[in-house]
């Protein structure tokens, strides 16, 4: 652990690198927590690229936590559509109904107070107060991980034995306290520009002097791959209704949070979001489980002699789940009234919020026409 002239000379290396070759992100022009906590909740399963079109847009019709926390959840969602797990969106509207209920619309700066807000744990936390507020609070995501093991040439899988509270200890250590949302910045700069997961780039790095991963020929094999999670393979199959009209049935949201442990939980799988009448099926048996949930759930009449187009499968991946889903187009007269159901243009989905499986399902009925 450095302490002491080489600590000082490793964070003057590593702020002075961040000022002249950190990115211009869109997020880095302002010190308004709620546009630093709307970034750092975007990013958490999203690329920075992937996410800045996004940030644009959410803050355009979002200005401030007010006009977040007043919106219809629909809005909110849609405007998400399309980065998937939905749970951050939800999240981030009950804390800005939260900020603004109870913290006068203005957002807390005390590390408790924030950690009580939903979707908000340590990371995110001391992302929010270091870079708003200049608290001295010590980042610890998996680019600031990687970089930390590497300069200590740390072994094993970093998220096992007790290595995770070590490193966030190594973290808080290495804390410059004179500019902690700077320096927070700058290790996770790092990790995602020079010290990638693949080939660091070494020679480019501003504190190598200091890594011992670099001086052991380790930078490569540091840290050890995580053993994954072994895929589950899923098979769905949805009913896409349509009447002469071309509208379609779509089934609402469960309106209980609870998550089901289930891992072929329909809901689970589209989002919590509207989507199309959708069951579980055993392998190689779709259409007759599709026929009979319809039945079963008072969509289709036990008469109902009409004819089931099998479409395209679709297949999606949701975390350690390959979706294969059979999507089967029936034209009706009329689409039925059920509870908790609305009747929507197939054709004008993509402008709901909805999850990519049931896009991915609209898309295949609009090819079937
Ligand atoms: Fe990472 Fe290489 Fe820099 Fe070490 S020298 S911190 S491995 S980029």
């Amino acid at each position: 652990m450095l302490t002491g002239p080489p600590l000082s000379r490793f964070r003057k290396n590593l702020l002075a690198w961040f000022a002249q070759f950190q990115r211009d992100l869109p997020w880095r022009r302002t010190s308004d927590p709620y546009r630093i906590w709307l970034s750092e909740i975007m990013l958490q399963q999203t690329r920075v690229a992937a996410a800045i079109p996004y940030y644009e847009r959410f803050l355009e019709r979002f200005p401030n936590v007010e006009t977040l926390a007043a919106a219809p959840e629909e809005e909110v969602l849609r405007l998400w559509a399309g980065l998937g797990y939905y749970s951050r969106a939800r999240n981030l509207q009950k804390t800005a109904k939260l900020v603004v209920a109870n913290h006068n619309a203005i957002f807390p700066s005390d590390l408790s107070e924030v950690l009580a807000l939903p979707g908000i744990g340590a990371y995110t936390a001391a992302a929010i107060l270091s870079i708003a507020f200049q608290k001295k609070h010590a980042v610890l995501d998996g680019n600031v991980a990687r970089v930390i093991a590497r300069l200590n040439a740390v072994r094993g899988d970093l998220r096992a034995n007790g290595n995770w509270p070590k490193l966030q200890k190594a973290a808080g250590h290495l804390l410059a306290g004179q500019s902690p949302g700077d320096w927070n910045q700058a290790m996770m700069e790092l990790g995602a520009t020079l010290c990638t997961p693949r080939s660091p780039q070494c020679l480019l790095c501003p504190v190598s002097e200091f890594c011992e991963a670099r001086k052991q020929g380790l930078a490569d094999v540091i840290p050890e791959k995580r053993r994954k999670r072994g895929t589950v393979e899923i098979t769905l199959a949805s009913l896409v209704l349509v009447d002469p009209q071309g509208n379609t049935l779509l089934l609402a949201p469960p309106k209980s949070a609870e998550k089901s442990a289930a891992a072929d939980d329909v809901h689970t799988l589209v989002s919590r979001m509207w989507h199309f009448p959708t069951v579980a099926v055993p392998h190689g048996k779709a259409l007759a489980a599709i026929r009979k949930f319809a039945e079963q759930s008072s969509i289709l009449s036990r008469k109902f002699r009409g004819k089931f187009l099998p479409l395209k499968k679709v297949r999606h991946a949701v975390t350690y789940r390959a979706i294969t889903l059979h999507p089967f187009r029936v034209e009706v007269e009329a689409l039925p009234r059920i509870p908790s159901s609305k009747t929507f243009p197939l054709a004008g989905l993509s402008s709901l919020a909805i999850s990519n499986l049931t896009r991915k399902v609209a898309r295949a009925a609009l090819a079937s026409r």
